[in-house]
């Protein structure tokens, strides 16, 4: 993520210092601040909006839309502080006034007729823009506030966006549009626009869409739903650890799951669902055989085809985090292609009552180099840091594939940053967006 935001801030930030060597005067700090943060800030906001019309394109080179969801998540965050910095600044120009005297230079500059109108409608827009801006990133981070009216607030975003969008076209100092700085900026105040109205009218991810039927429903056990969706030959088919996003029901939305099956060509797909909150308690009560559903997908690049054949292979699961494995695994025994060789570390909170451990130790009997290990915390078994480390050969390099618990997953990962494993790869599927 911050390979992407990095860059964006320093290519924004170059450009600012460019424009700000070609002017200068009394009270430019003041102006230029004014102007640098509220440039940062939409930029961010532009870049927010354009990522969040989950493009697959950029799947590749980001490593997976759980990253692109992380990258839009973080820009926004930034893009909010940077507009708290403008508001600040934009609220201190008394203070500055009667501790240096004079007068901004922002100020001082007067149009005529429309554009001045514009100018001072802008103003009001973004004032009134961004305390809407403020309250919603104390809601996203205000992680009690329930998610599916928290989804819903969030659909109010674009809308916001065309007003900030708004303020930031009329306010650009004129000189800016013959510059590159102003180039770029038309460039993100387009993009995000694009953005905002294929949001606002229910665009996003429309092409990946598929409509399917539910063809099974199983409760493995009390807390998991497996469904089964028939999706026809509409289904472009998946690569094993994919995800998918899931409308069983119009009015509740999509929810993301991850694909338990491998593809088996005719349409099918298998979702391991844990009951993790409102929607997905009792799941199999609110749900029934032949009921239609759109699939959206399939995205993620949790795919074991990408592993470094030459590195050692750990695999860790975590609860529900068993799912991208299992589709693994199914793929693997229907492929003819070489077997893996993998250490697979499923952690469960009672092995004797989970059936997962059942499932994988039969799909497991066809691999030998897979080295399947169960760690039930129902009995004190964890996996840490130093469990691994102390069962893998030191300086070997090594892969690491994760998906589970997001705690359980940072701790893994800053452990094996430390020797023996230091030389380990980490490669991480994020169960949650918000
Ligand atoms: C890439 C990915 C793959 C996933 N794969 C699986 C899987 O294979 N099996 C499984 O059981 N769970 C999976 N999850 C988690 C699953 O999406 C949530 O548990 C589910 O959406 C919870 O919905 P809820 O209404 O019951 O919970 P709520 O009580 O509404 O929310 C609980 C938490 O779930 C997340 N969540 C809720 N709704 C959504 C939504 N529409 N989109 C994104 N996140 C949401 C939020 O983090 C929220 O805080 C996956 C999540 C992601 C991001």
């Amino acid at each position: 993520m911050i390979r992407l935001i990095l860059p964006f801030i320093l290519v924004v930030t170059g450009l600012w210092a460019w424009s700000l060597a070609t002017s200068g005067g009394p009270w430019s700090v003041y102006d230029q601040g004014l102007l640098l943060s509220g440039w940062l800030s939409i930029a961010l906001l532009s870049l927010t909006m354009m990522l969040a019309l989950r493009p697959a394109w950029l799947e590749r080179p980001m490593g997976g839309l759980d990253k692109i969801y992380r990258t839009h998540k973080w820009a926004g965050i930034l893009a909010v502080t940077f507009a708290a910095a403008h508001w600040l600044i934009e609220m201190g120009d008394d203070v500055i006034e009667a501790i240096f005297g004079g007068v901004s230079r922002l100020d001082d500059l007067h149009y005529s007729g429309l554009i001045e109108a514009m100018r001072d409608a802008a103003e009001e827009v973004g004032e009134f823009a961004i305390y809407l801006l403020f309250a919603m990133l104390l809601i996203t981070l205000w992680r009690k506030f329930p998610y599916r009216y928290w989804r819903y607030l969030h659909r109010a975003m674009p809308a916001l966006y065309l007003l900030l969008a708004f303020h930031a076209a009329w306010l650009a100092p004129l000189d800016w549009w013959q510059q590159p700085i102003g180039w770029l900026m038309a460039a993100l105040l387009a993009g995000g626009s694009l953005a905002s109205v294929l949001s606002l009218a229910g665009r996003v991810g429309r092409h990946r869409q598929v409509q399917g039927t539910i063809a099974a429903i199983g409760t493995p056990e009390p807390n998991i739903t497996e469904v089964t969706l028939d999706l026809g030959q509409a289904w472009q088919g998946h690569r094993p650890g994919q995800f998918a996003m899931v409308t069983f029901n119009k009015l509740e939305g999509s929810h993301p799951f991850t694909i338990a099956s491998a593809d088996g060509g005719d349409g099918r797909v298998t979702f391991l669902i844990k009951s993790l909150g409102d929607f997905t308690r009792n799941l199999a009560h609110k749900i029934r055989v032949g009921q239609p559903v759109t699939v959206e997908g399939p995205y993620g690049c949790f795919d074991f085809n990408r592993r470094n054949r030459k590195a050692h292979q750990i695999w860790i699961a975590g609860g529900i985090g068993v799912t991208p494995f299992l589709a693994w695994l199914e793929a693997a025994s229907a492929a003819n292609q070489p077997a893996p060789e993998a250490d697979l570390h499923y952690c469960t909170r009672n092995a004797d009552q989970d059936p997962v451990v059942g499932r994988l130790q039969e799909l497991c009997q066809d691999f030998p180099g897979i080295n399947l290990q169960i760690h039930d915390s129902s009995k004190g078994e964890s996996l840490s840091a130093e469990v691994l480390s102390a069962s893998e050969p030191s300086g070997a390099r090594t892969e690491v594939w994760f998906c589970g618990p997001a705690g359980l997953g940072r701790a893994l990962e800053r452990g094996l940053r430390a020797a023996p494993l230091r030389r380990s790869r980490f490669h991480k599927e994020a169960f949650q967006f918000r």
